[in-house]
């Protein structure tokens, strides 16, 4: 695909031929034994075709030259993750982009470790992406950890669930930046299981 300078003699081609390669984050990922995968990509957009998100909102709307799923791991590399942290996390990881994925990607997975590495610091053996731990947040890391404590203790899960219903009138409507363009949801006054155990027993 590319000839070499006009040699002597020749009639056509170029006098002179200068060939750039622009490395943009690559050799940080080939480095990596995991995330060298993302560069196998062939570019074909099977993945983006099939994400639930992005058939929906466009290749190009979250302003990374590289679209859909495989942009989400290939422009940590070239922006660094604290730009890019947005796009790591718009995935329902529901896995259609490695079904679809001629090469075989592992996008869900390669997500999921860049997901931690802007969260916290890399593990050891691997080499720090620019702007690794950007995304650590204390409030939002207390916040997951009192859901999974919630999440697996019962008692206190409908506990809570209960409480939030008495004060669904009382909670704020506007809760920051979520209610933006979103309407708060609001609990049910009674639980399914309380209605489904109501039915039966009425039966
Ligand atoms: S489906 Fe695979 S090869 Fe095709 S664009 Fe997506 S990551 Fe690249």
């Amino acid at each position: 695909m590319i000839s070499s300078p006009r040699k002597d003699g020749e009639l056509d081609g170029p006098q002179e031929v200068h060939l750039i390669l622009l490395d943009n984050g690559r050799t940080q990922a080939y480095h990596d034994n995991e995330l060298r995968k993302t560069l196998q990509c062939i570019r074909c957009g099977a993945c983006m075709n099939h994400c639930p998100v992005y058939t929906r909102i466009g290749g190009h709307a979250y302003g990374t030259v590289y679209p859909g799923p495989i942009g989400k791991i290939i422009s940590p590399h070239l922006m660094g993750i604290d730009s890019t942290q947005n796009l790591i996390t718009a995935s329902s990881m529901c896995g259609a982009c490695e079904e679809v994925c001629p090469v075989r990607i592992p996008i869900p997975s390669l997500l999921q470790r860049l997901r931690q590495e802007s969260k916290h610091n890399a593990e050891p053996n691997h080499d720090p992406l620019n702007g690794q731990n950007a995304a650590h947040n204390t409030l939002e890391i207390a916040a997951m950890k009192g859901f999974v404590f919630a999440a697996t203790h019962p008692t206190f899960y409908h506990a809570g669930l209960n409480a939030a219903r008495k004060m669904n009138g009382i909670l704020p409507e506007h809760l920051g930046n979520w209610t933006q363009c979103r309407v708060k949801p609001k609990l049910a006054k009674t639980s399914l299981k309380a209605k489904l155990a109501k039915r039966q027993g009425g039966k």
